[in-house]
């Protein structure tokens, strides 16, 4: 019977050895955030007041919820990419979107997953506080998903091996395959990005075009981990066409932690997406409201893409 790994080991395992993600699509920026912030309680204040004016800034945008159509009420709003994938309690300003409670709430299990799965950057040292808030997320995904965590660390010395080789990884002095450090895509994580990811594109999409992608809107998406990006695995699809939008919080640079490019269509009504976490994972997405465009430009995107060993949605996923 296989034991089922201790927290403290793979916590060791974390903090001590620098980890890539096996498969996964790695960030096209290899801007390396070694920075952590300092803040005053001065600047905490700033911050509460700034929130409170994206809240007033978010429903002056929308009174609707943008995630789920367009007909509903926001009775909230929803940080988006989650706060969980940002160091300090610092993430950039006017990412906030109005929201109806089901769309804020559905989204928490996949929040947390990509939280911790934003964090799989081998080039950066957790603060200690964030290590801690990380083996929190973990636990609570083993919980509603349970053997998450042996899955996820629990390889053996062989699949090590056979990972490694792939990604031409070599063993440091006194190191064994055992030791190395490589995190596992569990199955649940395909569920979680199938709600991150859409979610993700529709915020983007309505930050650039203040349009709120309908209920039937086309949109596929593809993922890659960082081990993706060591494969060469990874397409190189951004041009000078795409805008580059600063993510910053008080004027501190967040890029690092998250950014993307994006295009889109004059009318609004689509969307091309790359977005980057970190030196962790990455998502390429594309949007269309029009039903009748869809297939054609969902067609152009997966010809782009396909070549490429991605986790991949199902075709035309809202
Ligand atoms: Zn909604």
């Amino acid at each position: 019977m296989t034991q089922r790994p201790r927290l403290q080991s793979f916590a060791a395992h974390l903090r001590y050895h620098k980890g890539n993600l096996e498969r996964t699509i790695s960030v096209l920026i290899t801007w390396k955030h070694r920075q952590h912030l300092m803040h005053t309680s001065k600047q905490m204040g700033q911050g509460r007041i700034k929130d409170q004016k994206a809240r007033d800034l978010a429903f002056a945008k929308s009174k609707h919820c943008i995630f789920c159509g367009g007909s509903v009420v926001a009775t909230t709003v929803d940080h988006y990419p989650p706060r969980a994938v940002f160091h300090d309690n610092r993430w950039p300003e006017g990412y906030v979107f109005p929201a109806c409670a089901s769309c804020n709430s559905g989204s928490r299990e996949a929040d947390n997953w990509a939280g911790f799965l934003s964090m799989m950057d081998p080039n950066i040292n957790q603060p200690e506080s964030q290590f801690e808030k990380n083996l929190k997320r973990l636990k609570s995904l083993d919980q509603t998903s349970p053997g998450l965590i042996r899955e996820s660390f629990g390889s053996t010395a062989i699949e090590k091996k056979s990972m490694a080789r792939r990604l031409r990884m070599n063993r440091e002095l006194g190191q064994t395959y055992a030791d190395l450090p490589l995190v596992k895509i569990p199955v649940a994580a395909q569920k979680w990005m199938d709600v991150f990811a859409p979610k993700l594109t529709k915020a983007l999409h309505f930050e650039h075009t203040n349009r709120i992608p309908p209920s039937n809107a086309g949109l596929q998406y593809w993922w890659f981990t960082n081990a993706n990006q060591l494969e060469g695995n990874v397409p190189q699809i951004i041009n000078n066409d795409f805008g580059y939008p600063s993510v910053k919080r008080a004027n501190v640079d967040l890029s690092g932690q998250f950014n993307y490019r994006y295009q889109v269509s004059n009318n609004g009504e689509m969307g091309l997406f790359v977005i980057g976490f970190r030196f962790a994972f990455m998502i390429i997405s594309a949007i269309t409201f029009d039903p009748a465009v869809t297939e054609r430009v969902i067609r152009q995107a997966r010809a782009a893409v396909e070549a490429y060993k991605a986790y991949d949605s199902a075709p035309g996923r809202v």
